[in-house]
């Protein structure tokens, strides 16, 4: 199998060495121990400021989002929500779920966020904020430091989903003054799914305490308080959470975060010069290193992932919605290497040959 997709994506041979190890029990001084690691690479990772808090959430991401919708904003909020595409719209959703005041700044397929469009809001009263930083179905990176600047000034909450951005593009949570970061095990941490993580900024420690949370497992103090002793409320995915120790110990021997962005980001520069002899076109106005949405101009987008995954044994990244027959996703996270993108590029010039494109 050759994955390209974002998310579940190729594991190290270590991480999957890891996974296939009896699982232990966890309520030990050892788990304990591992649990404070994870903690401590991840924060380091993030950049985040001294004395935040990780949260590992036995959910996938999207029960990340939601908990720092439910433990982060009340009814007497005002939140601003960056709606560029299909995760954005789930922070719009959610904020409609649990009765959150909210705006969506709408943006088209593929566009970036300008500081004019952002700034328009300037001054409004907006308490809170919610962003993908990489808006994964489009492929857009938004400047996180600029949005960061519109927060400061408008004291406002800033929550940063970095799901697929963590480790794949430069993110620095102190500069930009990030109270929340959330991110997944499936993503650049190439683990499999069941652990995400969400990193909580001093304040936004202090505001889930007093949170008043109609939820016993998303509740994030029980989850800070019980990770004082290197803990989680309930029992988490304990397998998972020792394949991401093996990860994160392996990003920090091979330079820590910025090699592991680089490695990402030439992976991508790599794949974007090599698919430039097919006939497609490039999507997003703002690209980001984890992905890139491409548009077949004489073929169907999910055509091509069907053949190239029940033909091929390569798995490239459809897209849903209004979206599935027009683009698809390549990913440049996980396990892979300059080659394993000739052989993609390969089968689809064969794919060509075809007539299939
Ligand atoms: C993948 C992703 C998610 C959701 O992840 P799930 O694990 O499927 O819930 C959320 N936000 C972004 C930006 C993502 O890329």
């Amino acid at each position: 199998m050759l994955n390209f997709t974002v998310g579940p994506v190729m594991c190290s041979e270590e991480v999957c060495a890891v996974g296939g190890e009896q699982v232990p029990y966890f309520r030990t001084p050892e788990f304990s121990a591992l649990m404070f690691e994870n903690e401590r690479l991840m924060l380091k990772f993030a950049k985040a400021p001294s004395g935040a808090k990780a949260a590992f959430m036995t959910n996938s991401s999207t029960g990340s989002m939601e908990a720092v919708v439910m433990n982060c904003f009340s009814k007497d909020d005002k939140v601003l929500v960056i709606d560029g595409g299909s995760f954005g719209h789930r922070f719009a959703e959610l904020c409609e779920i649990h009765e959150i005041p909210y705006t969506a700044l709408k943006l088209r397929r593929g566009q970036k966020l300008t500081r004019e469009q952002l700034f328009e809001y300037d001054g409004k009263g907006f308490t809170g904020l919610l962003v993908n930083v990489d808006e994964t179905s489009t492929g857009v990176l938004y400047d996180a430091e600029m949005i960061g600047e519109f927060c400061r000034r408008n004291n406002t909450f800033y929550v940063c989903d970095c799901v697929s951005s963590f480790l794949a593009d430069p993110f620095d949570m102190a500069h930009c003054g990030a109270d929340v970061m959330i991110t997944g095990s499936q993503k650049v941490l190439a683990c499999p799914p069941g652990i995400s993580v969400i990193i909580l900024a001093p304040g936004a420690v202090e505001r889930v305490k007093n949170a008043k949370v109609r939820s016993m497992y998303f509740n994030l103090a029980d989850v800070l308080k019980n990770m004082e002793r290197g803990q989680t409320p309930f029992t988490p995915a304990v397998g998972i959470l020792r394949q991401i120790n093996a990860r994160l110990k392996e990003i920090e021997s091979a330079g820590g975060a910025d090699a592991e962005i680089a490695r990402v980001a030439a992976q991508a520069k790599d794949f974007r010069e090599k698919i430039k002899e097919l006939p497609f076109e490039f999507v997003s106005e703002s690209p980001a290193n984890g992905v890139t949405p491409v548009h077949p101009l004489n073929a169907d987008a999910y055509e091509i992932f069907m053949t190239l995954k029940d033909e091929y044994g390569i798995w490239i990244c459809p897209n849903g919605g209004e979206m599935k027959s027009t683009v698809f996703r390549v990913g440049h996270i996980g396990h892979l290497s300059h080659e394993d993108n000739t052989t993609l590029i390969d089968a689809l010039k064969d794919m060509q040959g075809r007539g299939l494109i």
